[in-house]
């Protein structure tokens, strides 16, 4: 079967979250946005961890509340602050990995996504003891990963690096980014939201399509380790441009600059702050091949505007977190079930019978590819403009369904 996942988000314990990320609140959300599995976040604390407790025991890794599976993973910031992702196989493996990290982590109890003063290699021999996958969580952006800190996977996790089965791209790239570099090659891609919030615009904005046999950890885990005929099919994320370390940018005043141009200013802006390197610059730099090079196993990656997105612009609002938006959003979920399917395969006329036409003008662009992202950086997001000269009035005949390609065909 083929299943969704967002295997990145955090709870309410981890610092600048919303209150409204509870287990009961993610599991009616995540249908909604066409995700079958969540991984919980922040699992090594115990105040969520009794909330994860709440579900139904599918088996010892996977629980289960309203249709919707979790599985066991949390974030943790290590010594050198790198930002590692953490899949456990069962409750007792995360007692096992707490105890042998306790001494070494202040906040352990306090944070949801906890600091623990030990390397990349340490907390990777640890997890492989309790049979937990490991591998870095965003890897290329500019304050806390992987390539912001050591020149390579290898230089971050030393004689464990083959244990590491996995990298998380981040909003900021996509695997035509991160295939330009050699030793990405033998890694599964994972695109997840890292969502601070069970809003639409943020959970699930980016996620993985697995085929397994059943919804469990241990599907996923073999999905991930490409094992068993498991594997990932499919990619799906924002564009990168969206992502907000896109480019090199200023993190006061957010001035984009060129990577020579920063080179040429040592980082400086002429505001007097910091310019941060976008992921885009960064991956230039580290890059081995001048063209990405995917290697056979590797699946398409589609990207994906969020829909709230897309009708705030439609409807002229300045955020997708208006009443106004909400409204034309739960319209359109009700109709058709979940968001992917709004996007990309709903047919035009029918969503015309739903909504209003300047929204409806608004998705046929997407799916044309007409809708103008302009570029994040220094820690701001990129932003959408929808074309001009669109006419936002649908004639009665559309011609073909879609112009993107369809999700069902993965
Ligand atoms: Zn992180
Ligand atoms: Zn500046």
């Amino acid at each position: 079967m083929r299943i969704n996942a967002d295997l990145h988000i955090h709870s309410r314990f981890s610092g600048a979250t919303s209150d409204r990320m509870t287990i009961a609140a993610l599991s009616v959300e995540a249908p909604r946005k066409g995700i079958d599995v969540l991984a919980t976040g922040d699992c090594l604390n115990s105040n969520w961890l009794k909330e994860i407790k709440t579900c139904a025991v599918i088996d010892e890794g996977t629980f289960e509340l309203n249709n919707t599976r979790f599985i066991l993973s949390t974030e943790v910031e290590d010594a050198s602050r790198v930002h590692h992702l953490l899949y456990f196989p069962s409750f007792s493996a995360i007692e096992t990995f707490k105890a042998a990290i306790r001494s070494k982590s202040k906040n352990l109890e306090t944070d949801g996504r906890p600091n623990v003063a030990m390397t990349g290699v340490e907390l990777a021999s640890i997890a492989k003891e309790v049979d937990a996958l490991i591998g870095p969580a965003h890897a290329f952006t500019p304050w806390t990963a992987m390539y912001a800190y050591h020149p390579s996977v290898e230089h971050c996790y030393g004689e464990m690096s083959p244990y590491v089965s996995f990298i998380e791209l981040g909003l900021s790239a996509d695997t035509d980014y991160a295939d330009t570099i050699q030793e990405l090659q033998r890694l599964t891609f994972l695109t997840n939201s890292d969502c601070h919030s069970p809003h639409p615009v943020r959970l699930a904005r980016e996620f993985t399509r697995f085929e397994v046999g059943e919804k469990t950890f241990s599907e996923i885990k073999k999905a991930i380790l490409r094992t068993g005929g498991n594997k990932p099919v499919l990619n799906v994320g924002l564009p990168p441009q969206e992502g907000k370390y896109n480019e090199s940018a200023c993190i006061s005043c957010f001035t984009h600059y060129t990577l020579e141009e920063a080179i040429r200013r040592r980082w400086k802006c002429s505001c007097g702050k910091r310019i941060k390197k976008g992921v885009r610059d960064r991956i230039r730099e580290i890059a081995t091949f001048r063209e990405p090079q995917h290697p056979a196993h590797r699946p398409p990656y589609v990207h994906l505007i969020p829909l709230s997105e897309i009708i705030a612009k439609a409807l002229g609002q300045h955020t997708p977190f208006t009443q106004s938006v909400t409204k034309r959003w739960d319209e359109l979920i009700t109709a058709f079930g979940s968001e992917v399917t709004v996007l990309l395969d709903a047919d035009l006329a029918e969503v015309a019978r739903v909504t209003v036409p300047a929204i409806t003008a608004a998705i046929r662009a997407f799916r044309d590819h007409k809708v103008i992202i302009i570029p994040g950086g220094g820690g701001k997001y990129g932003t959408i403009e929808l074309p001009t000269d669109e006419d936002p009035v649908i004639p009665a005949s559309l011609g073909p369904k879609n112009s993107q390609t369809s999700l069902l065909d993965y």
